[in-house]
């Protein structure tokens, strides 16, 4: 059997009065992966989700699921499972109730839809607390509990808002891990919405970055961490070096206070603005002033080490200090006050629009 849930959006826009929520989204997304659309709060990927879903209808703009239009279908005939950040579970039904909901509304019998739960139950690690009431479980439990309701009728494509942003950080990198691996075993299309980097990080096959309404960038998580396209998706995802200056000559970057070669070159004409991203952890650092390529002479302003990461933040003359980062076993010993040459690898330096 091909893999069911393959979506595609095309030229969403959504306008909430003067907002544009959703400023025009083209995207192709393959089913049976876990997608995560990422962007700080306010960029419209709840929006998406929600047109998605069906229960916003888009200003512009057309929503397919393998192949077929659904953009005017309501939401229960889109064959779509939703968790949401409230859970919205009902109190005054038990766990198996709760899950049960869904299969009951389509007229499927006692016996059978009993079968269902306990198998959904399982699937969730709530074996044998069907009778619970909703208030004797915990924020984990009823997590898998709205899982479980939306994947009842084992719909194409299973869409999460937020889904553990009421969870404490342990349960919640506890329950990201419990989520991928389910979503592994169905192999189901899902889509989550998350303003967390490293929950996209964890979970997803792809990352769709959305700045204002946009998408910035789509890629497999490593992917965007390392080749990021904007200067925006850059410091969102992870920190960063951000080295503003001009392509000369010869090719490469000229920057205060030096000059750096960019692997695989820069394809700006001279004299272009170039803006460079560098990790902190892949920049390097040597005690005074050294004739090393790709260096640049600065000051240590602040070392911190935090056990497992060591940060010394340098002046090097530009508009913000360089961050050194790195494993404290590696760590150069140098102090506040000392000169230093910081060299960025041809190989770490990614050009990025602005
Ligand atoms: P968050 O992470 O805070 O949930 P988000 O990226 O999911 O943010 P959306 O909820 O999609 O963002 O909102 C995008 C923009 O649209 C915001 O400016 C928001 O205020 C606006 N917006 C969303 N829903 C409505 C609505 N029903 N009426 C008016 N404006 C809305």
């Amino acid at each position: 059997m091909d893999a069911r849930g393959g979506l595609k959006l095309e030229g969403l826009v959504k306008h909430f009065g003067d907002v544009e929520a959703v400023a025009g989204v083209d995207l192709e997304l393959p089913p049976g992966k876990l997608i995560s659309f990422l962007g700080p709060s306010g960029c419209g990927k709840t929006t998406m989700l929600r047109m998605i879903a069906g229960l916003e209808k888009p200003t512009e703009g057309r929503v397919y699921l393998d192949g077929a239009d659904i953009t005017d279908r309501p939401p229960h005939l889109r064959d779509i499972g939703m968790v949401f950040q409230t859970l919205a579970l009902f109190p005054h039904l038990s766990v198996a109730g709760n899950i049960a909901y869904g299969i009951r509304i389509r007229g499927v019998g006692d016996r059978e839809s009993r079968v269902r739960v306990d198998e959904l139950l399982g699937l969730v690690s709530l074996e044998g607390m069907g009778d619970r009431r909703i208030s004797q479980l915990s924020g984990g439990q009823r997590q898998r509990v709205a899982t479980a309701r939306a994947l009842a009728l084992a719909p194409k494509l299973f869409l999460l808002d937020e889904p553990l942003s009421a969870l404490d950080a342990n349960l919640r990198e506890q329950l990201q891990v419990e989520l991928r691996l389910l979503q592994q075993q169905l192999g189901i299309t899902t889509i989550m919405v998350t303003h967390d980097q490293r929950e996209a990080m964890t979970m997803s096959d792809l990352v769709v970055v959305m700045d204002a309404g946009r998408v910035e960038q789509v890629g497999p998580p490593l992917e965007v961490y390392r080749r990021p396209a904007t200067a925006f998706v850059a410091r969102f995802i992870g920190s960063t070096n951000l080295l503003r200056g001009r392509a000369l000559p010869d090719g490469r970057v000229g920057v205060e206070g030096g000059a750096l070669r960019v692997e695989g070159g820069t394809a700006a004409h001279e004299g272009d603005e170039v803006l460079i991203s560098v990790r902190p952890e892949d920049t390097h650092l040597s005690r005074g002033e050294t004739d090393e390529s790709n260096g640049i002479l600065g000051t240590v302003v602040f070392v911190r080490d935090l056990g497992e990461l060591f940060e010394c933040y340098v002046d090097c003359g530009l508009d913000e200090n360089v961050v050194v980062a790195g494993s404290p076993r590696d760590r150069v010993p140098v102090e506040q006050g000392d000169r230093v040459t910081v060299r960025f690898p041809p190989q770490a330096c990614v050009v990025v629009r602005g």
